[in-house]
């Protein structure tokens, strides 16, 4: 926990611009230079969800009330919020991230943060890797992804900010002062509009005023939130990227938008994040031995199921656990905030003791070997099971 706080750029943020209003018009290029308006029935509680940089030329904004953005654009085109869409092209943005390090924290269906240290090597340097993230979310997925790079995860978020959409921004320790200290203090984490006030009944406005002031003096006025704004400005912050990955084990989960609780939406995901566990196990030749399914309600309930199995690393069994999981454990009573697959006690060779059992993934091996070779050549989006095809009617 303690030591040197590394200086080097190694965390890069991504943030897919005006995410869902892409997705749309990536779907249908007749809207492409459109005003397009992301949500706002009642069912996305109705606030505008996303729109597009068109709309955003109105004064269109994002959680903005949808009568408010029919009035500022009313030629605009409004459309629903499709969540299942949205949820499938991420996991395809995720899997291409993934590919740059294992240490991936995604923070929602459109953002990431990748801690890059120790695979520059593998793939060149931060910028490189930015560039490159960038060229095949744009080839292969027909996305912009804003990127930033930096030290720590404040600075690299802030950074993908800087130069939205489409940006690169990269945030040195010898220039990060420098370079937020004309920006207004709600740019650092957890400055809302009441701690605004309060900063400015105090004087401070910008990140340059944060910056001068003396150690302790903001902390003895503001509590524990005044040191942490403080060290913010001063290029300080020294949170992880986490990736809810326990030792041994690898896992993925999202938390939606909207709670859901569309049995087809749920198994979806869980098919997706098969696929990605078992292509990332695949590659580092490995096997798990237990899928554990992780649901939370609305209410912030959290349920754990686990099975265990024949090692295995072949998409078809853990998606077919992992779907079973799903049906034994959600009735869809009460709608669901997060989904999440682990798979656990991985090895580096399969428990061939238990050989009768393992014949059954070992059939689907050449398979999954033969589409991840696929992907590599021709690009994640080119090959995928049927599970994880769009259902009819989402195009
Ligand atoms: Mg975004």
């Amino acid at each position: 926990m303690t030591g040197e706080v590394n200086h080097s750029l190694h965390i890069i943020h991504c943030d897919l611009d005006a995410f869902y209003a892409a997705v749309e018009q990536n779907d249908n290029p007749s809207l492409k230079g459109k005003p397009v308006i992301v949500g706002g029935s009642a069912a996305s509680r109705g606030v505008v969800s996303t729109c597009s940089y068109e709309a955003r030329k109105f004064g269109v904004r994002s959680a903005m009330p949808a009568a408010q953005a029919r009035r500022l654009c009313p030629q605009g085109v409004f459309l629903p919020v499709r969540m299942e869409r949205y949820l499938e092209v991420s996991h395809q943005v995720f899997a291409i991230l993934s590919d740059y390090t294992p240490l991936m924290e995604p923070i929602s269906v459109d953002e990431a943060f990748l801690d890059i240290s120790g695979t520059q090597n593998l793939f060149g340097s931060p910028e490189a890797i930015g560039r490159e993230i960038k060229r095949r979310v744009r080839s292969e997925l027909g996305l912009t992804i804003s990127v930033g790079i930096s030290y720590n995860k404040f600075l690299a978020k802030l950074a993908s900010d800087l130069n939205k959409p489409d940006g690169l921004c990269i945030i040195p320790y010898d220039r990060a002062l420098e370079i937020i200290r004309p920006l207004p203090v709600t740019r650092l984490w957890g400055v809302g509009e009441k701690a605004r006030q309060a900063l400015e009944r105090l004087g401070i406005k910008t990140v340059g005023d944060v910056q001068d002031l003396p150690t302790g003096w903001l902390a003895e006025r503001m509590g524990a939130s005044g040191q942490h704004y403080w060290e913010l400005a001063r290029g300080i912050d020294t949170r992880q990227v986490e990736t809810h990955e326990e030792r041994k084990s690898l896992g993925r989960e999202v938390t939606f938008p909207e709670d859901i609780d569309d049995m087809q939406i749920l198994q979806k995901n869980l098919a997706a994040f098969s696929a990605e566990l078992c292509r990332k196990l695949r590659r580092d030749k490995l096997y798990c031995s237990t899928v554990t399914l992780k649901l939370r309600y609305s209410s912030f309930k959290t349920i754990n199921r686990s099975r265990t199995i024949a090692p295995s690393h072949a998409d078809v069994v853990i998606g077919q656990v992992a779907d079973e999981l799903l049906q034994k454990s959600y009735r869809g009573d009460s709608p669901l905030r997060l989904i999440g697959l682990s798979l656990g006690k991985l090895s580096s060779a399969p428990d061939w003791e238990q050989g009768g059992l393992f014949e059954e993934s070992a059939q689907y091996e050449k398979v999954d070997m033969l589409m991840d070779q696929i992907r590599r050549r021709f690009g994640s989006r080119v090959i995928q099971r049927g599970n994880q095809l769009p259902s009819r009617g989402d195009d």
